[in-house]
């Protein structure tokens, strides 16, 4: 089958033919449905280089994915043939206590996982591929009734993230606040829509695209700023000078962080999503008083059950752009280009 691979640090991916995998005991393999293009995907082929992280290249790309059950290994119970089932990414030892709770994007016992703090298309082979093994079947998900693996595919992590990272800031989240999405692209777009079908904050999209703002206000933001120096003085205009209760930073960059730091509300929480690389000095007078200042790792098992319950009732829809496989490094050249709105998904 055809494969788009990472096959070396500091290069671009490439097509190449691998064997379909067979799944052993207790593992599956499912036929991909959608596979998403993630912005994490071009830090790996531009940013990462070997010792940074316990795994490297080659592997197929692909870190959120959603198909059908192709075929069962021994042992595996609980889940039929041709049942549409999304993939939970982070793949965790399976029995520490956080992988216990279905954090496995916690796993406290990275060396006994399949690939050490990485999973499918961070480590091991992903979904830009015809097939995709999933080395225990407790990382598939099923979906629930109606929910196209298309559209399930980035739910698995541009939905997840964002909720995560919403959920994790919701009780400063009453009606009255306002939460801040800096980077409405791939995870922001949904972020924008998770804010607004899980709280009544009122939601101010922040991007340096225009194409990316008036993609946000048609999600249901409430407000536009463009991404600039001016940027945090129009977060407290809005605000009538109070600032931004939570604000979540889908870039991460020195720029963005000020940014965050500048229009935070007293007591707010800032909350780093993209790895953007840059930094933001904390010290007593950096930010305004108890703001709190956070990063977050994709989701937990019992979240994205949650996200897709969101999408089978029509609360949450990522708006894709699909792609052949052979078009998948398209995908990624427009995303690098900043000529995507929404989430590109390779749909083999
Ligand atoms: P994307 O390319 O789809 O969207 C990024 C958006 O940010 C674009 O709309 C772009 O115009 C905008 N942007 C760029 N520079 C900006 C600036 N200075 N100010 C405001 N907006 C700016 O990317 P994505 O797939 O949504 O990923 C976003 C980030 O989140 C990436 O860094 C990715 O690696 C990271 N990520 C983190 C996690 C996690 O668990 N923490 C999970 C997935 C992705
Ligand atoms: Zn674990």
């Amino acid at each position: 089958m055809r494969a788009l691979q990472l096959q070396e640090w500091k290069s671009d991916p490439v097509m190449v033919d691998v064997p379909e995998p067979d799944p052993r005991p207790g593992q599956v393999v499912i036929r991909v449905g959608g596979a998403g293009a993630c912005h994490s995907d071009l830090h790996l082929m531009h940013d990462f280089e070997g010792g940074l992280l316990p795994w490297g290249p080659p592997f197929t790309l692909g870190h959120e994915n959603a198909g059908w059950v192709h075929a069962l290994g021994d042992g595996v119970t609980g889940l039929e043939v041709g049942q549409p089932v999304a993939v939970y990414g982070p793949w965790g030892c399976g029995t520490c206590a956080r992988c216990r709770l279905g954090a496995e994007n916690y796993c406290e016992n990275p060396a006994e996982a399949p690939v050490p703090s990485g999973g499918g298309g961070l480590g091991l082979d992903g979904g830009m591929a015809e097939y995709m093994l999933i080395p225990d079947a407790r990382f598939l998900v099923p979906l629930p009734e109606g929910l196209d693996p298309v559209l399930a595919a980035p739910l698995t992590d541009a939905g997840l993230t964002p909720y995560h990272a919403v959920r994790r800031s919701w009780s400063k989240l009453p009606p009255g606040a306002t939460a801040v999405v800096i980077g409405t692209g791939g995870l922001g777009h949904l972020a924008v829509q998770i804010l607004k079908a899980t709280t009544a904050a009122t939601v101010i999209a922040v991007d340096t695209r225009t194409e990316a703002l008036d993609h946000a206000l048609r999600n249901g933001a409430d407000h536009a700023v463009t991404s600039d120096d001016g940027a945090a003085a129009s977060i407290r205009d809005i605000t009538g000078g109070r600032g931004a209760d939570v604000i979540l930073d889908f870039v991460g960059v020195d720029a963005t962080l000020a940014m965050a730091a500048a229009a935070a509300r007293t007591v707010g929480d800032v909350t780093i999503v993209g790895i953007g690389g840059g930094t933001l000095p904390l010290s007593f007078f950096s930010v305004p008083y108890e703001v709190s200042l956070q990063t977050t790792y994709w989701g937990t098992r019992p979240e994205l059950i949650e996200v897709l319950n969101l999408a089978a009732r029509g609360l949450l829809r990522p708006d894709t752009v699909q792609f052949p496989l052979d078009q998948a490094t398209d995908a990624y050249h427009q995303m690098e280009n900043g000529q995507l709105t929404g989430r590109a998904v390779v749909v083999p």
